[in-house]
């Protein structure tokens, strides 16, 4: 696969150098040179499949040239070694619950498939990196266990203290082995600064082969795709046979640019809905025209206050930069805190449902869609958290009610280890000794 930079669409660069970059050096986005595209003869093949076998297919029509069958399918099958299950809520309502991996979050999906990826080619290279990050909870999570034991590759997480959530504080800091977390005595901006001064670093660059895990490396977009195609395989083993609406809680917007790279490969879709909350740069685009991007203001949910979504530029280019374009695809809505306690209400009693913020947005964006734009299309909204990571927004009612997903074992195991975080004030001197003496 060849990749270009929304910057310059002559910079052109192979998968491994994407993917070990992060991003291209003149500040774009790295993008697949063109999409595969599959006949209706190939996705009617995957009606009956797993989601593990559809995401083999997939991941083959995106990286056959980068990775032998044998090594991807490995790749997939540990890497996914979770189900996706599409839940049926009401005659055209669908919930794609993406919150049963390892972290609870749907960003395991991209972080599991990136760290494996990561280690084929370090493997064939026999190199050894080491990832920095910087975290204000979930992302995290998803990449401390999904780069957990990874062979070639060490990481540092650095966390804002006292800002992330017991369960994602258990998540980053029990670990140990190849993961290695700091608290910082700063905010999640100050995290990322320390991040973005060591990679400039010339002393540690010599030193060390540094990497990024943030959301825009490539390797974690295309493989949310693939459970675009799997919720679309259920729905037809349901016997439901129109086209779906998707609808995805967004903040950087990576999930819903995935959603457009499987439509793009030929997947049936009605529509997509972006779903926002009050940082509502996109749904405003969509209604003006212009793209406005602003410091974030801080929500219920909170793995969605982004001011300036980072792959804004790519959904923007799948589009030719057009706005019209984009809006025959995507329809925009936004909703406030208050609005997303009374849907996790109204789901948990009318439903008898259980949703976390984010996936509370995404089920008011849906709703709203089908008010402003009736038909007999299914609709799916993705459920990207289990709610025990946002516990604290919950009433003691709503909490004791039978139907609040039970906890994987994993997650209770990791509930009673010790946490091991560092903690470390917000000073760059400091971080860059310890990566120094401690690597
Ligand atoms: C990251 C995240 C989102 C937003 O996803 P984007 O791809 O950044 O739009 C939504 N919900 C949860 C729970 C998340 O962690």
């Amino acid at each position: 696969m060849k990749l270009y930079s929304t910057r310059n669409p002559k910079h052109v660069v192979d998968l491994e150098t994407a993917l070990f970059q992060s991003l291209p050096p003149d500040n774009g986005l790295y993008m697949p040179d063109h999409l595969p595209v599959w006949s209706p003869e190939q996705w009617q093949a995957i009606i009956p499949c797993s989601f593990q076998e559809i995401a083999f297919r997939m991941a083959k029509a995106f990286l056959q040239e980068d990775v032998e069958d044998a090594a991807l399918r490995r790749m997939v099958e540990d890497a996914f070694a979770f189900p996706v299950p599409l839940v049926r809520l009401g005659e055209k309502r669908f919930v794609l619950e993406l919150f049963h991996g390892p972290s609870l979050a749907f960003k395991d999906v991209g972080a599991r498939f990136m760290s494996r990826l990561m280690a084929y080619f370090l493997e064939k290279h026999q190199r050894e990196i080491h990832i920095l990050v910087a975290t204000s909870g979930d992302t995290g999570g998803a990449v401390a266990l999904g780069f957990h034991r990874v062979p070639g590759i060490r990481v540092t997480i650095l966390f804002p203290s006292g800002k992330v959530s017991a369960l994602q504080e258990k998540q980053l800091t029990t670990l140990n082995e190849n993961i290695h977390s700091l608290e910082i005595e700063g905010s999640f901006d100050d995290c990322q600064h320390l991040v973005k001064q060591a990679f400039l670093d010339p002393e540690l660059n010599a030193r060390y082969v540094l990497a990024s895990a943030n959301s825009i490396n490539i390797a974690r977009l295309i493989p949310q795709s693939f459970y675009y195609a799997h919720a679309w395989a259920q729905l037809r083993r349901m016997g439901i046979t129109e086209p779906p609406v998707f609808s995805v809680p967004s903040g950087n917007f990576g999930n819903l640019t995935a959603g457009v790279f499987a439509q793009r490969m030929g997947l049936p879709v009605k529509a997509f809905v972006a779903s926002t909350n009050v940082n509502d740069e996109v749904p405003q685009y969509l209604q003006t025209g212009v793209f406005q991007p602003r410091p974030s203001i801080p929500t219920l949910s909170n793995a969605m206050d982004v001011g300036n979504p980072s792959n804004f530029q790519r959904l923007s280019s799948l589009f030719n930069q057009d706005v019209q374009q984009m809006r025959k695809w995507i329809f925009g809505y936004a909703f406030n805190d208050q609005q997303t306690l009374a849907e996790i209400r109204r789901v948990a009693e009318t439903e008898h449902y259980i949703v976390c913020p984010h996936t509370a947005v995404a089920s008011l964006g849906l709703n709203a869609y089908f008010q402003d734009h009736p038909s007999a299309s299914p609709g799916v909204f993705l459920s990207t958290a289990h709610p025990e990571k946002f516990a604290n927004i919950y009433s003691e009612e709503i909490r004791a009610l039978p139907y609040w997903p039970p906890l994987p074992t994993a997650v209770q195991q990791i509930m009673q280890q010790p946490s091991r975080a560092m903690r470390m004030k917000n000073d760059f001197e400091t971080f860059k000794s310890y990566l120094l003496e401690d690597l």
